[in-house]
């Protein structure tokens, strides 16, 4: 396994000190658990790397929004970068605190920025000029001002899959980098906006520096010159979108991707600005696993079918981005492998969880789908009529339920048939 808190003992895999085969019986599957551990040193990876300069980490919560890793997080000081309001009540009722949060998205909605001007976020990260003005006019009805960052699109390339690059030029996210200076100086002009810094975010699974000191490069010419029309651009907030190892992808140890920016932004002569870090993927992905068990085994002459009880609800990116997850059995078997597609009984063709896998397994066998951790759970749906699955918590030696399995009558209580 790519991270040490899942490993085998006499060939059944663990979470920490438990086995997966009693989380499995105990909190029935498809589930998934989560490492505190794990959490714990990909975060103190990053703030250890950030010690002794002024580096907030602030958590993408989009990537697991689950409270009780919010809550890890959230003791060891934390900050947490949101998308929406309903993260916002996340992030509160975790522990994290509004005024170490920044507020990120392309569309966020006036009562949005209301709750969020209110709660006391720490910066807007805005992505527009109507944005701007919406943020301006709400700021304005309450009396206060807002506290904004531009989101600049560098237009580099982050050598990832499409859907998950969000740096270029061609994409619906950030300034144009041509447009920011302008932008910038509407801002200032608007009365209840206070300019605090500067944004981006250039995409996610990352797995190279360079693309970062590139977007960095330009950031801080714009930040120079910003400057020079009068602005003080007090942090610069280089985004998420560090990789993690899926299968035999080699992304930077998150220390030295810190330093190799912090460094750079002080060879530059930014040194005694605020640096934001937003990772997401690389504090939570290899920090959880999906549990799953095998329900059928189905041969076949062209390709031969792990039929499991996880499916494309639960874990959505293979379905979505064709994404690669490692599957491995809870409890190995000394028998020949065979090769099987592993997928799950929605009626879907894209209903896939991982291809041509050589796996020895029988029917009833546990199976654990790796590097579920970020974009995960918070993806999952309720497609035909399948209730979410629980998630737990796995600290040393004792596992928590951390989120119960939904119950089918749950998944239609706010549904009602008509009266005649
Ligand atoms: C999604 C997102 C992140 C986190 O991205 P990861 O790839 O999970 O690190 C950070 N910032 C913004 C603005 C995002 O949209």
């Amino acid at each position: 396994m790519s991270d040490s808190a899942f490993h085998y003992v006499d060939g059944v895999l663990h979470a920490e000190g438990v086995s997966a085969a009693s989380l499995a019986q105990q909190f029935g599957t498809p589930l998934y658990v989560y490492s505190r551990d794990a959490l714990t040193r990909t975060y103190r990876a990053y703030a250890d790397a950030c010690a002794g300069r002024r580096a907030v980490v602030h958590v993408a919560v989009k990537a697991n929004s689950n409270l009780a890793v919010l809550n890890v997080f959230a003791r060891m000081g934390a900050g947490f970068d949101i998308v929406s309001s309903g993260e916002l009540a996340r992030v509160l009722a975790a522990g994290g605190k509004a005024e170490n949060t920044v507020f990120s998205g392309v569309g966020k909605s006036a009562a949005e920025m209301r709750e969020a001007l209110e709660a006391g976020v720490k910066c807007f990260n805005v992505e527009s000029i109507p944005e701007l003005h919406a943020l301006n006019e709400v700021a304005k009805s309450l009396g206060k001002r807002a506290p904004v960052s531009l989101r600049v699109n560098p237009d580099v390339d982050a050598k990832t899959h499409p859907y998950i690059s969000t740096g270029l030029k061609s994409n619906k996210f950030g300034v144009a980098f041509s447009d920011a200076r302008a932008t910038y100086r509407e801002a200032h002009a608007m009365p209840n906006l206070d300019v605090v810094g500067i944004d981006c975010h250039i995409g996610s699974q990352i797995t190279e520096i360079s693309p970062y000191l590139d977007a960095l490069d330009k950031l801080l010419d714009l930040v120079e010159q910003i400057e020079s029309d009068g602005m003080s651009i007090r942090h610069v907030d280089v985004g998420g979108g560090l990789g993690i190892t899926y299968d035999d992808e080699t992304p930077p140890d998150i220390g030295d991707f810190v330093r190799a920016l912090l460094a750079h932004i002080e060879k530059r002569g930014h040194g005694q600005r605020e640096v934001y870090f937003e990772p997401g993927r690389s504090l939570v992905g290899n920090a959880g696993v999906l549990l799953t068990r095998v329900e059928y085994l189905k041969p076949g002459e062209e390709k031969s079918f792990a039929i499991v009880d996880a499916a494309m609800n639960d874990l959505a990116r293979p379905a979505m981005y064709e994404a690669f997850h490692r599957i491995v059995p809870v409890v190995k078997r000394d028998a020949p492998a065979h090769t099987y597609d592993v997928v799950g009984p929605v009626c879907e063709s894209g209903d896939w969880l991982g291809r041509d896998r050589d796996l020895a397994v029988e029917p009833g066998d546990l199976l654990a789908i790796c590097s579920a951790g970020a974009y995960g759970f918070v993806m999952s749906s309720n497609y035909n009529t399948r209730p979410r699955a629980a998630e737990v918590m796995v600290d040393g030696e004792r596992a928590r339920l951390v989120r119960q399995r939904e119950d089918v009558r749950q998944l239609f209580a706010g549904e009602s048939i008509l009266p005649d």
